[in-house]
């Protein structure tokens, strides 16, 4: 038997604002329930859909500022004309406790976190197309004309940073984008660094001893093939 970490998996989620992250990442928590979606901090105006608290906390800018100082964030950016920041204390606790986290954030942030924490997975998603992009962003109807615009002009920049994550997933159908979400972290479950102890039955741990001790099987030099 194999006994992995104890550990949970930080998961880092990015791709161009309306390609369908937070769509995908409800999808996939509907069947992962023990997995963590971190809540941000951001300054920006709450908009349609939004929950304090559960979407994002609201600060003003001064807040957020004071937030750094305190450095209360595993990581922060500007995006838009407004800060984000990631609260560092629960990704911790629920680490500590075991559960995946998953982090929906822009780019920025995703590279200070490779930076400071190797084993962390980052997955990008994409839009089928650049025009069903502006479809969704258009048909989100959470911002106005000249936002659409920005967030979609910044769209081609981000996508040119898709080489500096481990994984991307095409959001063509949402199930099927947060059924690849579930096979990427089953792999990463799987990884021999994850193991934390091969654990023997009675039997197993029996032939290995004597397998080790070489007195049923003199031929086999074992140690030396191990080495
Ligand atoms: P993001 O979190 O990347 O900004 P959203 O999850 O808010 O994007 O999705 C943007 C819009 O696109 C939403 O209106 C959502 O319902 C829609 N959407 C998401 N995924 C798909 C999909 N696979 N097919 C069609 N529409 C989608
Ligand atoms: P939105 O305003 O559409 O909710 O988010 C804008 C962008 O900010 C998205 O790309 C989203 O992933 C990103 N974002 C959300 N929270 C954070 C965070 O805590 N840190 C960083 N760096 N980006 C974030």
């Amino acid at each position: 038997m194999i006994r992995t970490k104890k550990q949970g998996m930080l998961v880092v989620i990015s791709g161009p604002s309306g390609c369908g992250k937070g769509t995908i990442i409800q999808e996939f928590l509907k069947t992962h329930p023990h997995a963590w979606l971190s809540v941000s901090a951001t300054s920006r105006p709450s908009r349609k859909g939004d929950i304090p608290g559960t979407t994002y906390y609201f600060l003003s800018r001064k807040e957020f500022e004071e937030q750094i100082q305190k450095e209360a964030f595993l990581e922060y950016a500007e995006y838009a004309g407004n800060y984000y920041g990631t609260p560092k204390d629960p990704i911790k606790e629920k680490l500590n406790q075991g559960s995946d986290v998953l982090l929906e954030i822009e780019i920025q942030g995703a590279l200070k976190i490779k930076d400071i924490l190797k084993e962390t997975i980052f997955i990008f998603i994409l839009p089928p197309s650049m025009k069903e992009l502006r479809k969704r962003l258009e048909g989100r109807n959470t911002e106005d004309r000249e936002k659409i615009e920005k967030r979609f002009q910044r769209a081609y920049e981000e996508i040119n940073e898709v080489s500096k994550y481990n994984y991307v997933i095409v959001n063509d159908q949402i199930e099927k984008a947060a059924h690849k979400i579930d096979a990427i972290l089953t792999a990463e479950r799987l990884r021999v660094d994850r193991i934390e102890e091969v654990l023997l039955d009675t039997k197993e741990e029996d032939i290995h001893e004597k397998l080790l001790s070489q007195k049923e099987f003199p031929n086999i030099d074992i140690k030396d093939k191990i080495t």
